[in-house]
């Protein structure tokens, strides 16, 4: 068996280790497993059919949950006037220094009377032009979403997770309630906590931001944030609360049942292809990536293995006998008929990360079976040809299970529990991982643990457990419970 374990993890190779240098080895499964790659454009992305492929489960996952529950998409300009941009104060200062502008166009390149911004996000032109649309209480809620691209002009650039362009889904809701608006935001941080657990097998710690970490306009923000292999968070998910602020910045108001006019309260909350990083960083090893079968392009693939002609036709007859059933079945396969040696066909596969893949020679057809190779344990075990669908749909979700399991474990093991800064630094400066610690609320606290360790920053607040002891920096009373990491 281990001679087998050996001899599998040797198949890909030119990848550099994981435990040699993190960067490296995530930017050589990206572009190896050909799910991203950099463009002519400094910073941007070019998304490749692979990666999209999983991107595109996670919207059709998303969007039957938003559809459920009454929300419709719709689409929004890529460009907004700058005078739209202008109202809400906070919310442009946090994103200003990130807008890419369009201040030309044509054929002379005429200078443009108004500036205008390449979306960053859309709450203010959906904020300036939703009023059309809510005059009275019967015109609430509006639950709307778009899917689209969005470009922040970051000076550094790591593919999926930090992009110029990258693609989301961004969600504006309005409500004539407060209640109401923060039962939504709450309702889409319980999606985005299914996205991340049920289909990306990613276990999250979910929960409110600190003031410092909120969404410039909000009133608050939750967030899910999972830990990578090397320790560092990755916020997964965030869902905004904005109360009124941005119906009072752009004049949402609508008549209530005694007709006196009132403001809107409403959210916005999102999801990206940083997800896709996040499969990458979550579930991968040295061969390459490992992705979960529910969100896998490929969940099965097929090495056949012959000789000759003569056997080649064996084979393939066995197989067209039962893949017929995989498809009725619904499971995601390919047949690897490539003109390539079978090692190489598994270290391809290997390396995207595909849950399952059976291997099939002329003495697995006369024996009426094939061989089953699970990327996860990496054991081969014999599986009878009679039935296999049912059989793989079981591996498959058994698959998804033990891919969770495995990742929960590995929070467990990187979560601890500290009291005072000292402890803190001296964690940070041998580990990483999630440090729950008990804080006072004060900003200048939260600010001197980020300067103090060098980046650590809290990234969610328990919503579950009450603080107990004292702050771990002045020794005030602790008002809050909270998750320290450092994070990408
Ligand atoms: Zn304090």
């Amino acid at each position: 068996m281990k001679e087998t374990v050996e001899e599998q993890q040797d198949f890909v190779k030119d990848i550099t280790k994981m435990s040699d240098d993190f960067d490296r080895w995530y930017t050589d499964v990206v572009r190896k497993a050909e799910l991203a790659d950099w463009s002519g454009v400094r910073g941007m992305m070019v998304v490749r059919p692979y990666g999209w492929a999983m991107w595109e489960a996670i919207t059709r996952a998303f969007d039957d949950m938003i559809k459920e529950s009454g929300h419709e998409n719709w689409a929004f300009p890529l460009l907004i006037p700058r005078s739209y941009l202008m109202k809400e104060a906070e919310h442009v200062e946090g994103f200003a220094p990130e807008v890419a502008w369009v201040t030309r166009a044509g054929g002379d390149m005429e200078e443009l009377e108004e500036p205008l911004a390449v979306r960053p996000t859309s709450e203010t032109i959906i904020g300036a032009l939703i009023k059309r649309y809510i005059q009275s209480h019967r015109d609430l809620p509006k639950l709307t979403n778009q899917w689209n691209s969005v470009v922040r002009w970051e000076m550094r650039s790591r593919l999926f997770l930090r992009s110029r362009e990258f693609w989301w889904q961004e969600g504006h809701t309005f409500h004539a309630s407060g209640q109401e608006a923060m039962e939504e935001a709450q309702l889409i941080l319980g999606y985005y906590r299914s996205i991340a657990e049920d289909w990306l097998a990613v276990p999250v710690l979910s929960g409110k931001k600190t003031p410092a970490e909120t969404f410039p306009g909000a009133v608050y923000t939750l967030t899910v944030e999972g830990l990578m292999r090397d320790g560092l968070a990755l916020q997964m998910g965030t869902s905004h609360y904005f109360g009124q602020n941005f119906a009072r910045a752009y004049d949402i108001s609508f008549s209530n049942k005694d007709n006196e006019r009132e403001l809107c309260y409403s959210t916005s909350w999102g999801i990206s292809t940083r997800l896709v990083g996040a499969i990458v960083m979550a579930h991968g090893d040295d061969s390459g990536l490992l992705v979960p079968p529910k969100v896998a392009p490929v969940q099965v693939v097929v090495v056949p293995i012959f000789r000759d002609d003569a056997s080649r036709t064996k084979v393939e007859g066995f197989i067209d006998g039962w893949t017929r059933e995989l498809k009725a079945a619904g499971i995601r396969h390919r047949v690897d008929w490539r003109d390539e040696r079978p090692g190489d066909k598994y270290a391809h596969w290997e390396l995207k990360g595909v849950p399952l893949r059976l291997n099939v020679g002329a003495r697995d057809v006369d024996a009426g079976q094939v061989e089953l190779v699970d990327r996860l344990s990496r054991e081969r075990r014999a599986v009878p040809a009679a039935g296999i669908a049912a059989r793989l749909q079981d591996e498959l979700a058994a698959f998804q299970t033990r891919l969770f399991e495995r990742a929960q474990k590995y929070l467990s093991d990187n979560t601890f529990e500290l009291s005072t800064l000292d402890e803190v630094i001296a964690h940070f400066r041998e580990r990483a991982g999630f440090v729950w610690a008990p804080w006072c609320g004060d900003a200048e606290c939260e600010a001197k643990i980020k300067a103090d360790t060098g980046g650590v920053t809290i990234r969610t607040i328990d919503s579950d457990e009450k603080a107990s002891g004292k702050c771990l920096v002045c020794g005030k009373p602790a008002k809050y419970r909270v998750a320290l990491a450092k994070a990408y």
